[in-house]
């Protein structure tokens, strides 16, 4: 019997059309057999860290898969690959951008992959499209729900919903 799990995933894309990188992505995950329980809607987001770029949108997905963390890293990265994602700079422009958030519970700290993933708790730009979708999902080593990380976040960088599908958006 394969046993399932749970994730959340957090998306990004600040180069080309970034909608139709997120949706490019999610299709690619499904087509691996991924199943995509739940989407937030797309937020503009401020770059963090380095300023000089263009702004991005961002996303979070619930998923369910027979993937371990470690294969579903595989997997990520293989899209990450496929969309030939462009990263010259750390925390630069890129095509797209897939980290694991949550695992349910899981607590995973090596070299290769940290999950929770790192630093979510200071980031509107993750706190925000999950808090839509997962506002009391707990965070397994802070012990604190989605809503209140992102109620005690510190993080001032800008994120805007964006209109629902239809309306001119800005890229
Ligand atoms: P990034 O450039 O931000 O996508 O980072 C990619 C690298 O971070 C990958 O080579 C992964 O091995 C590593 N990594 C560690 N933890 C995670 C995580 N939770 N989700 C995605 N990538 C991770």
């Amino acid at each position: 019997m394969q046993i399932s799990m749970r994730y959340f995933l957090g998306l990004g894309s600040n180069l080309g059309n970034k909608k139709k990188n997120l949706k490019r992505a999610l299709y690619l995950l499904k087509k691996r057999g991924v199943k995509i329980l739940r989407a937030s809607s797309l937020y503009r987001t401020q770059p963090v860290h380095f300023f000089d770029q263009p702004w991005f949108f961002n996303q979070a997905v619930a998923i369910e898969t027979s993937c371990t963390p470690y294969a579903l890293l595989n997997l990520i990265k293989q899209i990450e690959r496929e969309m030939k994602r462009e990263c010259l700079i750390q925390n630069g422009p890129r095509t797209i951008d897939i980290d694991i958030l949550l695992a349910e519970q899981t607590v995973i700290q090596t070299k290769k992959l940290t999950v929770p993933h790192p630093r979510m708790e200071k980031r509107n730009f993750v706190l925000v499209p999950l808090k839509e979708i997962a506002a009391d999902a707990v965070h397994p080593l802070l012990k604190k729900k989605i809503k209140e990380l992102w109620k005690n976040s510190q993080d001032c960088s800008i994120v805007k919903k964006l209109r629902k599908e239809g309306r001119k958006e800005k890229k």
